[in-house]
């Protein structure tokens, strides 16, 4: 039997693991894009391991860069981060890398959607236009790593509705389904989503990073 690589997923965030370990493991796209990937996921709450990390980057990228070396380099394992948020143009970008603490360090999810949901009321749809994007970065211990980003584009709805996913998935309204994100099961949210696009995009970068023949 081949040896599986060990790959630790860098998040304490619940939803992201999910839909990263999802991909990994049993998405349609990712098998029929790479097929299988012999990989053993771990996870930061398996390790048992609380590593403070400071997002002091200024994109996306330089955040997902920061946290996966950092880890990588704490737990001598190879690790995936993604550093995501929601774009806004009308409101600036907002909220943008400061998505996860929009309405302050320990701001629940719902406090990041009632803050959202109060600077857009009142906005025209067209103004309500929005997106997300995720920057996904594989790091290993020595330093090494590769990248890919995805996005999806909607708009800001004022009334939450699904109970699926995490974050703002509950009102960012998907017009072509007719759907907000939080309405979508996981495999289906992973097929459209900024994470599923860049996860994609990195899939035949990491079979060769891994060398994974
Ligand atoms: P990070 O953990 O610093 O990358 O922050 C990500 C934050 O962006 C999350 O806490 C959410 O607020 C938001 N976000 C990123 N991806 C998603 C998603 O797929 N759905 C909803 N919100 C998301």
């Amino acid at each position: 039997m081949k040896e599986k690589i060990e790959l630790l997923i860098g998040t304490y965030n619940d939803g992201k693991l999910n839909e990263i370990k999802s991909f990994l493991t049993s998405s349609p796209a990712r098998a029929a894009s790479v097929g299988d990937l012999p990989i053993k996921i771990i996870s930061l709450v398996e390790l048992n391991k609380k590593i403070e990390i400071e997002e002091t980057g200024t994109t996306f990228l330089e955040n997902a860069l920061i946290k996966a070396t950092k880890i990588s380099k704490e737990t001598g394992l190879i690790t995936l981060a993604d550093d995501s948020g929601l774009i806004v143009p009308a409101l600036n970008g907002e909220p943008g890398i400061f998505s996860s603490r929009y309405a302050g360090d320990d701001a629940t999810d719902q406090e990041n959607i009632k803050k959202l949901v109060s600077k857009i009321k009142g906005l025209k749809r067209e103004e309500r236009k929005a997106y997300f994007q995720a920057d996904v970065v594989v790091v290993k211990p020595t330093g090494e790593h590769i990248h890919a980003e995805g996005r999806v584009s909607g708009e800001i709805v004022t009334t939450p509705k699904g109970d699926k996913g995490f974050g703002y998935d509950p009102v960012f309204y998907l017009p072509t389904m007719r759907c907000t994100m939080a309405e979508l099961e996981i495999d289906k949210k992973t097929e459209i989503s900024h994470r599923g696009a860049a996860l994609i995009k990195l899939a035949p970068k990491l079979k060769k990073f891994l060398g994974i023949r």
